[in-house]
């Protein structure tokens, strides 16, 4: 279904109950639009600031169009959702982005097959559909090299570091997926995302490209702006934008890039959704990336993309939480929580944005 502007006062449902919809929520809600969000648990971080919840599994036909008839227009916080769970809700309201989009990232080889067709470099990669393929790859691959599973990727989850002791039968039990895909390691100087805002006409903003720490395959800490050249900062921001335009996007998509020593500029993935990279844009810019996605959903223009202050923006992942107190210490220190009572090591539980204002 297409969609129509939405004025405020309208509702935007969000499939996902996390931290991602938990700050969609708090923009759409500063612009006076109305939130429902569908989570499989009470009391999610999305639910604690929104006026209205279905709280279901993704299988149950029902409760998803009781959320679709509640809301006005739909978006997803997190890729992993069910695409019949996405088709179900697209079919009695519009659901931006569109979801085919989801579909492509859901799937990492289809994703890297996508951008291999519009002439978006990534690094070499295979199909692996079996231990043998597997063995066979790592002899013509070398290493290291990384075998992750083509579903339910994120934050390192499926996947496996090959070294000349590693077996193949080990890995491929690690690795716990169907179908995998081989990726020749990536000896970066650093990792960089950019995310880009796209609108229904087609007008669109890409934030300045940011430099990502992980740690244990999550992320850890953003630099804003990233430190790299000026030149690789412009063809990282072309990109995204070509990328976003050949999805023909309607929202938010993050762009994860490795930058070689030389500067070439691989893909490694796409997020079609706000970015956890995209955190700083809270504190640091006229508009965040939360709020260009209500943009963006609702028909409005976009806003400004300029930043006022550099940033430094540290996950707190587990028990770092607990610093809540020292974070608070530095005047210049932006404590975001997401409100999620049980801690896990790794869990991200918040965020802290440094800003280092220009003065
Ligand atoms: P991903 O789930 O694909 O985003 O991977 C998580 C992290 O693992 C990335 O941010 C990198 O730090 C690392 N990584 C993934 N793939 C590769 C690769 N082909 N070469 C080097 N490092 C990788």
């Amino acid at each position: 279904m297409s969609a129509a502007v939405l004025a405020p006062g309208a509702t935007i449902g969000i499939l996902g109950g996390g931290q991602l919809g938990r700050m969609t929520a708090l923009a759409a809600a500063r612009l006076g639009y109305r939130c429902h969000v569908f989570a499989t648990e009470h009391d999610s971080p999305t639910e604690q600031v929104c006026g209205a919840a279905t709280v279901a599994e993704y299988d149950d036909a029902d409760a998803l169009d009781r959320f679709a008839a509640a809301v006005d227009i739909a978006t997803f916080e997190f890729e992993n959702i069910p695409a019949e769970a996405v088709r179900r809700v697209a079919a009695a309201k519009p659901v931006l982005p569109r979801p085919e989009i989801l579909e492509i990232t859901h799937d990492r080889l289809r994703e890297k097959d996508f951008l291999r067709s519009i002439d978006v470099a990534t690094t070499a990669y295979r199909e692996i559909s079996d231990v043998s393929a597997l063995a066979r790859a790592m002899r013509d691959f070398g290493f290291p090299a990384v075998l992750k599973s083509v579903r339910m990727g994120y934050d390192g989850k499926g996947q496996v570091t090959l070294t000349p002791e590693t077996k193949a039968e080990e890995a491929w039990r690690q690795m716990g997926g169907e179908i995998g895909i081989l990726e020749a390691f990536v000896d970066f100087a650093c990792e960089i995302s950019v995310i880009v805002a796209r609108v229904r006409n087609g007008a669109w903003a890409t934030y300045p490209p940011v430099e990502n720490q992980h740690s244990h395959h999550i992320l850890d800490t953003t630099i804003a702006p990233a430190r790299i050249a000026s030149e690789v900062a412009t063809r990282a921001e072309g990109i995204a934008r070509h990328v976003a335009e050949r999805l023909d996007l309607v929202g938010v998509l993050a762009v994860e890039m490795f930058v070689r020593p030389e500067g070439e500029v691989l893909v490694n993935e796409l997020a079609p959704r706000p970015h956890n990279s995209g955190h700083w844009t809270i504190d640091a810019c006229v508009t965040s990336q939360f709020e260009q996605l209500v943009r963006a959903l609702c028909g409005l223009p976009l806003g400004s993309v300029e930043h006022h202050s550099d940033a430094v923006m540290q996950n707190l992942l587990g028990h770092d939480v607990e610093k809540w107190r020292e974070a608070l210490a530095d005047p210049f220190a932006k404590l975001h929580l997401y409100g999620k009572r049980e801690i896990q090591p790794g869990r991200k539980m918040g965020h802290i944005t440094r800003l280092i204002p220009h003065r």
